[in-house]
Parts: C-alpha cells; structure tokens; sequence
C-alpha cells in the first residue's frame, strides 16, 4: 500500500510560513500566491518529497523577489534624496549613491560620508513615507556634517514632522524589542 501524504501542510521556509497544497489533478505545475499574508503553493501530489521541499524552496525565494521589485527601487530614493537636499539643505548634500540594504539590521540608515553613499535599511519599506523622508534627510545632513551635535541638528530642523518621525522609530524599535536607532 503506497504512503499518502497530506493534501495540505503548513511549514516553515527561510522565516516564511507556507501552506503546501497538494493536488492530484495537477501534473506538473506548481504554482503560489499569497492568501491573507500566507504564501500557498500549489504542487502535484505525485511529486516525491524531496522534489516538492525544492520546489516549495525556489517559489518562497520567487515571491520574495517579485514582492521587493513593486517596493520603492533605488533610483526613487535616489531621485527623493535629491529633492530632500534641494528643499532642506539647500542641495548642499549630493550623495554619490543611495540605496536600499537588507543587511542592516542594528540602523535605520547609514552613511559613508568619504564616498558619499547612503544605505537604508529595507526595513523601513512599508512605513509612512514622512517617516522613511526622514531617515533619508538625516543621512544627507551627515554627508555635511558628521555626529549628532547641535549643528547637525540644524540643519534638519526645518523638517516639519521632524520630532514625529523620530517618535514612530522609535516605537516600532521598542515593540519590536530591536536595538534600532535612527543614527
Ligand atoms: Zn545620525
């Protein structure tokens, strides 16, 4: 008698959790989307395990990326950086390169003043975009100067939702138990 394994399986895949649906009548396509906020994916039933843990791999690293080109690119934050710059710092602050990192897991933002390059953490993809304006204002502010003295403040001050942008950080650091500042 041949083992049957269940039609629907919940599990875990890189921190993402993945409901594995399998179905006879399926051959060989294997398809997912997203079910309120839970990857499905759809595999044939007469795949062998091995081949199906694969394929439910290669679908969650899929999704993932197909999720992250519909965020904001680089060049939009390049392009929003440069208006930032014109409008509070009187474009004083041209940085070389700005982009979104995934690897920044202890900063909101950070920035190579010699290089001019500034990194945001894509952490903050999802959040109001006053509050995403601000980490990259702050980052610009310290391509001109470096520290968080008076000085550097500022040059920020004219922000309007300055205090309020910095409030929203950190909150979502505290209740996420994260060490996240917004230097
Ligand atoms: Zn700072």
């Amino acid at each position: 008698m041949a083992t049957t394994r269940r039609e629907v399986v919940q599990t875990v895949v890189d921190g993402v959790t993945v409901e594995v649906r399998r179905s006879a009548k399926r051959r060989r396509t294997v398809s997912a989307y997203r079910q309120e906020g839970q990857l499905v994916v759809l595999v044939p039933a007469r795949m062998s395990a091995a081949e199906e843990g694969e394929w439910v791999r290669t679908m969650v690293a899929r999704v993932a990326a197909s999720e992250q080109r519909r965020q904001r690119s680089d060049g939009d934050l390049e392009r929003r950086a440069l208006e930032l710059s014109r409008e509070h710092l009187g474009g004083r602050a041209v940085p070389s390169s700005v982009r979104w990192v995934s690897n920044q897991s202890s900063r909101w933002g950070s920035c190579t003043p010699a290089e001019g390059t500034i990194r945001l953490s894509d952490k903050l993809q999802g959040m109001p975009g006053w509050v995403v304006d601000y980490v990259l204002l702050h980052e610009l502010a310290h391509l001109l100067q470096p520290g968080h003295g008076p000085q550097f403040w500022r040059l920020i001050e004219g922000y309007p939702r300055l205090e309020r942008a910095r409030g929203y950080l950190h909150g979502v650091s505290a209740t996420a138990g994260l060490g996240l500042s917004d230097d």
